[in-house]
């Protein structure tokens, strides 16, 4: 046993099927008059059928959530907060929604209420990665972690099953990094392992059965545990190549986590024998960065960068900026080592 330091991250978490009927109480339960409900353009509609389940107590809906979290769209956003005199945050949808309610909690501490519509984890995170100019920021902050999350599995059935694998694995990479953190500890680690487990076995079921409401539970339940892993230890390679893919070629955020994800696994194998000991446990398999690139393949999602639009001649530039500043790692960053996984994860060759 080595030794650790355990921090619990404070929230109310409702799980289940038909949990979105809880929203109104839970609203009067914070003693919140007046909030706002928030959605992408396209999941406007669940939005206003939230905000006429709230009647009074709803100030509105604002649709314009987008990816990346721009801060000209927080600030439209902040004018409606002050116009209406809101004091709370409902989102409902994946990442990108969340971060706008915690971009908007940054800013007025006033409390939010999540409703996941991915697997994406955001909900269970105090971080914020925010956008402005073309430039992500990324912080952390008490006031950015949700007061209350919501997770009705009936609100992940309209997700896209390509968008269920990709998340799937995204939630799944918190955990893998999770357990060969530098501040890992046995709680965490635990609740990596049956994240991981979870998924692993839900996400070939939901592609077979895409309307299979146990498989997709189960799948939400495993990216809630990856959720917290993510909110509660250091995450090393494998998102730091992420965020600077994401950064520098605007490349998709789920599907990029889903293609890097074996590579880093891999890059990392021998130098975290306990992380791979547990993955091999999870997922009842020899060999994790294979069996993680074998799902991704066998499940119809993306295993190459060319095949997100990364043009070839930022592969020497991604990997100069992953140096700069990088994560904690298990391994060293070797120069040479990482361009070679880089090449291998843009041609989809496997780990
Ligand atoms: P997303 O929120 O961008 O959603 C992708 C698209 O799918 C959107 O158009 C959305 O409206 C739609 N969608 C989502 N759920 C749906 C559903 N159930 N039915 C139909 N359509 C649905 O994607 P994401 O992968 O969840 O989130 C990505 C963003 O979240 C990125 O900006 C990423 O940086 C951020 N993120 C932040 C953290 C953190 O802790 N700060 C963690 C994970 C992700």
């Amino acid at each position: 046993m080595y030794p650790f330091t355990y921090n619990s991250r404070p929230a109310r978490v409702i799980f289940g099927s038909g949990t979105v009927a809880r929203l109104p109480a839970e609203v009067e339960r914070l003693g919140l008059k007046r909030v706002l409900v928030l959605s992408t353009a396209q999941q406007q509609g669940q939005a206003e059928a939230l905000s006429a389940s709230l009647g009074e107590r709803s100030g509105g809906v604002f649709a314009g959530a987008r990816m990346h979290t721009p801060t000209a769209v927080t600030d439209e956003a902040m004018a409606l907060v002050v116009e209406a005199a809101i004091d709370g945050f409902v989102a409902v949808g994946g990442g990108s929604t969340t971060g706008l309610a915690k971009a908007l909690a940054l800013r007025t501490d006033l409390p939010q209420i999540i409703l996941p519509t991915t697997f994406a984890g955001s909900e269970m995170t105090p971080i914020l990665g925010e956008t402005r100019d073309g430039r992500k920021v990324t912080q952390s902050n008490p006031k950015i972690l949700p007061e209350v999350v919501i997770y009705d599995v009936d609100l992940t059935l309209t997700m896209p099953v390509q968008l269920c694998v990709t998340s799937g694995i995204n939630a799944a990479a918190h955990a893998v990094e999770a357990l060969y953190a530098q501040d890992r500890n046995p709680v965490v680690s635990l609740m990596a392992s049956a994240g991981v487990e979870a998924l692993v076995s839900a996400l070939p079921t939901i592609v077979g059965n895409p309307d299979d409401r146990d498989a997709r539970a189960k799948a939400l339940y495993g990216a809630w545990l990856c959720g917290i892993c993510l909110g509660s230890v250091g995450m090393a390679l494998h998102h730091k190549l992420c965020h600077t893919l994401g950064g520098l070629f605007d490349l998709p955020h789920s599907e990029t986590h889903t293609v890097i994800l074996p590579h880093a696994l891999r890059y990392n194998e021998a130098a975290a024998p306990e992380a791979i000991a547990a993955l091999k446990r999870a997922m009842g398999q020899a060999d994790p960065a294979r069996t993680l690139f074998d799902l991704a393949a066998s499940l119809g999602a993306p295993t190459a960068l060319q095949d997100l639009g990364m043009p070839v001649e930022g592969i020497g530039e991604a990997v100069e900026q992953a140096l700069e500043n990088p994560y904690w790692n298990p391994r060293d960053l070797e120069k040479e080592a990482l361009r070679t996984l880089l090449v291998n994860a843009y041609r989809g060759a496997p780990p």
